[in-house]
């Protein structure tokens, strides 16, 4: 990729809209742009300060293409850092198209994806981890992504690691002065001070390790599996649940066939709902395979919500007691799960009966760890609001909400696993008093890692991987 050219790409959605953007990036941006554009106020565009906006009409030789506004952002005070035009023209793929075409015969070249984010990281406006937060902000579909990524875009915890690895530094530099003086025997890095060091780095990189689970979660949805019989009401729950929200609802067709995955945003984080088929012991084959599919994504999910019926329990004693075996066998197979028991159909009872219900559930609760339990109507839709907020307090949102920083990519915690197994091999080395020569050794690969992450050590591979998924454009 030609990183010295002048690039365009329409940065709003392709079709027709109110407005549309075309962003030009590049050393002859506002050369190429000049001539095209006539302004209101006759002031050529080249005479124009950085961050002013210009109304004025887009001509193709004697034809006018439309009446635009266009932004002048000046080398390196813009996005990219590069010299930057962005047209805002009227949205129709017409126009759009007219445009970004005369701009391309003018000289322009269209821009690969993600290539202004790849340039601002080139140019020093961001590092590494901010750029990969740019595209993971694009992407964020509810508060709790959007929150994490806006973070990491900051700076985010790529600061942290930056300072750090300076300090790292520091020391691998001493320790290596040491080798130049080695007969002499003098020890330039206080070994005190670097052990300390060692101990601060491991504890950061493991809490930011530790905090991957949690910013993965909440990046993809909270998962929830759901666990009751065929009728019980688990499609009338998910939709009471989803009508409220008026969620974006995607059915996932997950590994094996009968697997539906519902998405939707509670309280702003996201959840994932994973229909299971329920547990009731069976001698038949096929179903108890389903069993063990049930506990499979009982296993993967972070919140167990078991379903039953209320009008079938209420009277049907034989139910009432596989209930009771069912909730003991989720719990003693996943004693530290969170655990809510849902009993479905409330509107089907008279308050006797819903009564007598209660003291069951109280029961079943008392017996297993104090698991909470819900009366609700799916049809009717009370006690839908509760469950909401029991689901929320299930989660440990509690991260997000002191603002602690959370590690959402796989590439970070990739690195920082391997910069926590390099600075473990420095502990060992220190605490068997290895030679400097040695230590160095795996002091340079821990920073090799953290580099890494903030971008400092790239290859084209690597930076090609991650700009390639981002939109064109951006
Ligand atoms: P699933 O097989 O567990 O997904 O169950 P469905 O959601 O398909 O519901 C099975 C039947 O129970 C349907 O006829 C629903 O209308 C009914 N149903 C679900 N929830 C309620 C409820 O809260 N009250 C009543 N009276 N009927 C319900």
């Amino acid at each position: 990729m030609k990183l010295n050219d002048t690039i365009v790409a329409l940065a709003t959605p392709a079709g027709a809209g109110a407005i549309s953007v075309i962003r030009v990036s590049g050393p002859e941006a506002i050369k190429i742009i000049a001539p095209l554009f006539v302004a209101k106020s006759k002031k050529p565009l080249e005479d124009q300060a950085s961050h002013t906006i210009h109304l004025g009409n887009i001509m193709n030789g004697e034809r006018t293409l439309d009446e635009v506004l266009v932004s002048v952002f000046r080398a390196p005070r813009s996005y990219t850092g590069e010299e930057t035009v962005e047209i805002s023209c009227h949205g129709s793929p017409y126009i759009q198209q007219e445009i970004i075409q005369l701009l391309i015969r003018k000289g322009c070249r269209s821009a690969e994806a993600g290539e202004f984010t790849l340039r601002a990281f080139l140019n020093g406006k961001m590092d590494l981890s901010q750029a990969e937060a740019v595209a993971d902000l694009i992407n964020s579909e509810n508060a709790a992504s959007h929150q994490m990524a806006m973070q990491q875009m900051r700076g985010g915890f790529s600061n942290e690691i930056q300072k750090l690895r300076e300090e790292l530094l520091n020391f691998a530099s001493l320790i290596e002065l040491e080798l130049d003086f080695a007969e002499e025997d003098v020890e330039f890095a206080n070994r005190d001070q670097f052990r300390e060091l060692v101990s601060k780095i491991q504890t950061v990189l493991k809490r930011l390790i530790d905090s991957f689970a949690t910013g993965n979660v909440l990046k993809n949805g909270i998962p929830v599996a759901i666990v009751g019989e065929p009728n019980v009401g688990k499609s009338t729950l998910l939709n009471a649940l989803l009508n409220e929200e008026r969620a974006i609802v995607s059915d996932i067709a997950g590994t094996t066939r009968d697997t539906i995955e519902d998405e939707m945003s509670i309280g702003g984080v996201g959840f994932r709902f994973i229909d299971t088929a329920g547990i009731r012991d069976t001698k038949d084959v096929v179903e108890s395979i389903g069993i063990k599919k049930t506990f499979e994504k009982i296993s993967q999910a972070q919140v167990v919500v078991y379903l039953v019926d209320s009008s079938q329990i209420a009277v049907n004693t034989e139910r009432l007691r596989q209930v009771r075996i069912e909730i003991e066998k989720i719990k003693n197979k996943f004693p530290l799960k969170p655990l809510l028991i849902i009993s479905n159909k409330i509107d089907r009872l008279a308050e006797e009966e819903i009564t007598k219900l209660k003291k069951e559930l109280d029961l079943i609760s008392a017996m297993n760890n104090r698991a909470q339990y819900l009366l609700l109507s799916a049809k009717s839709n009370t006690g839908v609001e509760e469950l909401k907020e029991k689901l929320l307090e299930f989660v440990n949102t509690g991260a997000l909400r002191n603002s602690d920083t959370i590690v959402t990519n796989s590439r970070h915690y990739a690195a920082l696993l391997r910069a926590l197994e390099e600075m473990n091999k420095v502990e060992e080395g220190l605490n068997h008093e290895l030679s400097g020569d040695l230590l160095a050794i795996d002091i340079r690969q821990a920073l090799y890692h953290f580099g890494e992450i903030t971008g400092q050590i790239t290859n084209d591979d690597l930076l090609g991987n991650i700009f390639a998924n981002f939109c064109i454009g951006k």
